[in-house]
């Protein structure tokens, strides 16, 4: 996947495109942040531009020293096809770029935890065995460690060998959610790139582009997501949509509504879906809780800053939050996250989703 098509990250992708274009790529990486946000995806970009037949190439590098290694490097069409001012990326179509996205390339190497969810000293043994060598088909050989942290110390020790004294044509990307986990003297040897959470516009338009949700789906799993396309997609089991109508049928009435009978009879409709599996129920009512503390953060932030929706979670329903402000002020809303905070706490404990339900629906 080229750099141009990996969601958000723009400054991070533009610093590395810019690297690889002038040569300059450090011989080892670390990119770390959170979970399911385009790291790795990154990584196999780099390992594309790096080795890509066709690169497209910005005017810039065109004139200077890329040429000899881009065939196209001196053609001025090329510089107009270069997407996100990117000062070179692979064309993501060329036999070097779909053996890579298809993990088939012999240059470029992918190691990740095994069943016992780390990465073992044998593992890492025999990448440095492959690495000490010229390339066989690509410009650059590139290493790609995925979850980097999985890697047991003695693995870190054999590799800290070779990521001081690299062989030329050999990078290591090492891809980490945990960075810290890593032993002190690798951190050191890699120079680190920080992917911070995407903003939820970014999450909806990457899952409606990449995975088929609708434009609903897209904006509800996106506002329940913490910035992760990854995050996104693994809740994907429970129906966002309706939890995301749930929660705010729920703000809403809670809005309107003081008397405790009518607000039970509200909690009802929260825990009323029997699913398929007896914990159906309960991952149901964790998701409505999780969309509704997402409201209630939104609603604080209206409360203090009014008018500008930039900065919200659910954005696409500035006016419908708009509204709730009139009832729900800065403290009430924070009020109502605590309770939804600590109704969430009680179901990871097991209290009965009817119970949370209730209680939840008499605080809000
Ligand atoms: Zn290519």
């Amino acid at each position: 996947m080229p750099f141009r098509e990996i969601a958000g990250h723009r400054r991070v992708l533009a610093l590395l495109s810019r690297a690889v274009a002038r040569g300059t790529l450090p011989p080892s990486l670390l990119l770390a942040g959170p979970q399911g946000v385009g790291k790795r995806r990154t990584a196999v970009a780099v390992a594309e531009a790096l080795n890509c037949l066709q690169p497209q190439t910005s005017h810039a590098v065109a004139e200077g020293h890329l040429t000899a290694h881009s065939p196209r490097g001196g053609d001025p069409a090329a510089a107009l096809q270069v997407a996100d001012g990117f000062e070179i990326d692979a064309c993501g179509a060329c036999g070097s770029c779909r053996r890579i996205a298809r993990g088939a390339h012999s240059d470029v190497i992918g190691i990740e935890p095994g069943d016992m969810g780390s990465i073992k000293i044998e593992q890492v043994r025999d990448v440095i065995d492959r690495a000490a060598y010229r390339p066989f088909e690509g410009r650059r050989r590139v290493v790609i460690v995925d979850e980097a942290d999985a890697l047991v110390p003695a693995a870190q020790n054999a590799l800290l060998k070779t990521l001081e004294e690299p062989h030329p044509a050999s990078v290591f990307v090492l891809v980490s959610s945990m960075p810290d986990a890593l032993l002190a003297t690798v951190r050191s040897r890699c120079p680190r790139l920080r992917f911070g959470p995407l903003p939820a516009s970014v999450v909806a338009d990457a899952l409606r582009r990449d995975h088929g949700y609708t434009e609903a789906e897209a904006r509800a799993a996106a506002a329940d997501a913490d910035g992760s396309i990854g995050c996104a997609l693994a809740a994907r089991s429970v129906d966002l949509t309706e939890a995301r109508a749930a929660a705010q049928r729920l703000l809403e009435q809670a809005a309107r509504v003081a008397d405790p009978v009518r607000r039970l009879e509200a909690a009802k409709a929260l825990t009323a879906r029997p699913g398929p599996r007896p914990a159906a129920e309960r991952d149901q009512l964790a998701a409505v809780l999780r969309v509704l503390a997402s409201l209630l953060r939104d609603l604080g932030l209206l409360a203090v800053q009014a008018g500008s929706g930039e900065t919200l979670a659910n954005m696409d329903l500035h006016a419908d939050l708009t509204r709730l402000t009139s009832a729900y002020d800065s403290n009430r809303s924070q009020r109502a996250f605590g309770a939804v905070d600590r109704a969430l706490g009680a179901l990871e404990r097991n209290v009965s989703p009817k119970v949370v339900a209730d209680w939840l629906c008499l605080q809000l």
